[in-house]
């Protein structure tokens, strides 16, 4: 017998949401999550994958997967402390810490998961957390499971965590005292201010912690911002994702070999999940090497993305302040920016609004996501499809 009490709930809610156009409606794709996406039969230009470097289709990515499957099967069997640990784990985790110039790594499932286990691996209820108020939802949630009391700053507000910095240092009642922080901010593309984050944290002796979900791939030469800062040796915990740049899905820790050994003993999505399948963890070692041999990729992606920013700033869209080739087109009012987007749709372009209350209000975007697989006449076209709604919608 369901539950009456549930289905009240769920009707009035979605009832809620619907009427009021808040219902994401989610579409699905007929073929791989490239340049070009098929919806309903139609081919259009993605402008909104996290695949920066197009990897995800990479054929040596997909034979290394095909061939690790073969080999180890489709799923790893266990949680990583039980037996669920292969060979092509700890590979994975050896050349994650060398590419990110630290003693050691641990791979998670997802850089969500990894968030929900490294902050409460270290972090509790007598202890406080300064976060960037504009952090991601998995930093947030992974915050609040540690039971630290979170304390926000300003986004990149480098007086206001100074500031709340000394307060919590001087008030005496914490343990200790972490500061957290995206490395690249996925609304706007713009980059935490990590010098003056790291002259803070050594100013009150704070745990440094960066996820670097959207920089991994992108800064550094692809080793992400901290390396892009020379900071390597000066941050705590620095998270990847292997689901955005690298192409496949997963996440890791990279840092000292004692907070690595802690979170292999502590980390509950470690302890308590099955371990990455052996097809990904294969696919996430040979994207690391491509990464490696060669910066091709990474070029093209920065190539392609100040194509894309130059075009849509001559055409007079605000573009924002992005400092990488994440780059939004601000329209402003939540319907009209919706109503861009599916504009851009119907012509040809996949890019999705972004609106209240993920952005604030009345500064909705189309948020663009160039990838290296793209071509100077995808983007071309792209830009004449922007030029034609956007004069026709008088945003131009
Ligand atoms: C996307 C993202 C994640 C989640 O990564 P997944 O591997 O997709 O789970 C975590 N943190 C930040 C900052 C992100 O942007």
């Amino acid at each position: 017998m369901a539950s009456k009490n549930l289905e009240k709930f769920l009707k009035e809610n979605l009832q809620d949401l619907k009427s009021r156009g808040l219902y994401n409606v989610i579409d699905p794709l007929q073929g791989a999550n490239g340049a070009i996406i098929k919806i309903s039969g139609r081919e259009l230009i993605n402008l909104s994958s996290n695949n920066y470097l197009g990897l995800a289709t990479n054929e040596r990515l997909i034979e290394a997967a095909v061939k690790a499957t073969k080999k180890y099967g489709v799923g790893a069997g266990a949680v990583r402390t039980i037996n669920g640990t292969l060979d092509i784990h700890i590979e994975l985790e050896k050349k994650l810490a060398e590419f990110k110039h630290t003693e050691a790594a641990i791979v998670f499932q997802s850089g969500f998961n990894c968030n929900m286990g490294a902050i409460g691996a270290v972090m509790d209820k007598n202890d406080a957390i300064l976060s960037d108020e504009l952090n991601h939802a998995s930093i947030i949630d992974g915050c609040r499971l540690s039971k630290a009391e979170i304390i926000r700053y300003k986004h990149s507000d480098m007086d206001d965590l100074r500031e709340k910095a000394k307060a919590a240092k001087e008030s005496g009642k914490y343990n200790k005292i972490m500061v957290i922080t995206d490395g690249v901010f996925s609304m706007d593309g713009d980059i935490a201010k990590l010098p003056e984050i790291i002259e803070i944290a050594e100013e009150f002796d704070l745990i440094t912690y960066v996820d670097d979900a959207h920089g991994s791939g992108v800064l550094g030469k692809g080793a992400g911002t901290v390396k892009h800062f020379g900071l390597s040796d000066k941050v705590d915990f620095q998270i990847g994702t292997l689901s955005k740049a690298i192409g496949v899905v997963g996440g890791y820790v990279a840092g000292k070999k004692d907070l690595i050994d802690w979170l292999k003993v502590r980390a509950r999505p470690f302890l308590f999940s099955t371990s990455l399948t052996p097809g990904a963890a294969a696919a996430c070692i040979e994207a690391i090497n491509i990464l490696t041999e060669s910066t091709e990729l990474h070029d093209k992606l920065w190539e392609n993305g100040d194509y894309l920013k130059k075009g849509l700033k001559a055409l007079g869209f605000d573009i924002g302040e992005s400092e990488t080739p994440i780059t939004p087109c601000i329209i402003g009012e939540e319907t009209k920016t919706q109503e861009f987007s599916r504009r851009l749709n119907e012509e040809g372009v996949y890019a999705k609004s972004i609106v209240f209350p993920t952005v604030p209000r009345g500064t909705g975007r189309v948020r663009n996501m160039p990838t290296a697989g793209h071509t100077k006449e995808m983007l071309d076209k792209a830009l004449a499809i922007y030029e034609k709604v956007g004069k026709e919608m008088g945003i131009i």
